[in-house]
């Protein structure tokens, strides 16, 4: 499943590749990959004639951004990619949008499990979200007349790799909330775009356990989980994602963070740091990947 630095890097390619690019003709052959607005053939005439400015990302969703100020948005899910192909290119089963360019190129969505989704929505709050879930957000709310583009994010955290995630931030979060790391790390309301991979990557990096209680942190550790965090996140955009599954991006090139990672599906391999055997375990029902020796176990967690 994409996540942040996949999601990043599908936005710089497509920004390349497709900025300033005019949608003639959607054409929609799976409903349900159409959230927004509804039914899909309003999409499909909303769409048409619309002009990408830019392309960018929130969470792990991506962003492009139309002439006209609204804000069409792409959520990869499990295998949803975007790919640009010339004009003539074979049809393919897999793609469930495709949006026709004046250019004669054609705007891909593919997706073999139907998971993603794709909206349009009315510009306006996104700046605005992911500031906090207090006051701002809720503001957000009441100044809007429609349902914008913000409001579809106001339920996320903040941007890992933003200006405003500071230590002290992150401080004040995790001491609200007695949930174990891991768990936290894959909340969407806790932080956006981390997933699976980057949160043990990260977790692995700051010698932290993923069971440790968010409120157990001491100062230190939570300096080391905000670097890491960031770190492997910038990493993973650096080497263009992890392709360890369906994943690929827009130009249809896999990233090759994959074998960089320090941790993750590494289960009884040796850690690079100490040399003891990768830990496999299970949490939030996701697998989940740790040196037992450098992320030491917390105290108690045994009958937890
Ligand atoms: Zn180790």
């Amino acid at each position: 499943m994409p996540e942040l630095p996949e999601v990043e890097t599908v936005a710089r390619d497509l920004q390349r590749v497709v900025a300033g690019a005019t949608v003639r003709e959607a054409t929609v052959s799976w409903d349900r990959t159409i959230r927004h607005p509804q039914p899909p053939e309003r999409f499909v005439a909303e769409v048409a004639g619309a002009t990408i400015r830019r392309v960018d990302r929130r969470a792990k969703t991506v962003l492009l951004h139309l002439d006209d100020g609204r804000v069409m948005t792409v959520a990869l899910r499990m295998t949803g990619a975007l790919l640009v192909v010339p004009g003539g290119t074979p049809p393919d089963p897999y793609v469930r949008v495709a949006l026709a360019l004046t250019d004669g190129r054609e705007l891909r969505y593919r997706d073999v499990r139907k998971f993603g989704r794709i909206g349009l929505w009315p510009g306006g709050g996104l700046r605005t979200v992911g500031a906090g879930r207090g006051s701002r957000s809720r503001r957000v709310a009441e100044e809007s007349r429609r349902y914008r583009i913000g409001e579809v994010f106001s339920g996320h955290g903040p941007e890992p790799l933003s200006r405003g995630f500071t230590v002290e931030r992150l401080k004040e979060r995790l001491a609200r909330r007695s949930a174990k790391l891991k768990t936290l790390l894959l909340d969407q309301s806790f932080i956006a775009g981390v997933g699976n991979i980057y949160a043990d990557e990260a977790l692995w990096r700051a010698r932290l356990h993923p069971l440790r209680a968010a409120d157990t942190l001491d100062e230190a550790e939570v300096r080391r989980l905000h670097r890491s965090i960031r770190t492997v996140l910038r990493q993973g955009i650096a080497n263009r994602g992890s392709s360890v599954s369906d994943y690929v991006s827009a130009d249809g090139q896999p990233g090759d963070n994959a074998e960089r990672l320090m941790v993750y599906q590494r289960t009884d391999q040796p850690c690079y740091r100490c040399g003891g055997p990768i830990r496999r375990i299970v949490v939030a029902q996701r697998s989940t990947h740790f040196c037992a020796h450098c992320q030491a176990e917390p105290v108690g967690s045994g009958g937890r």
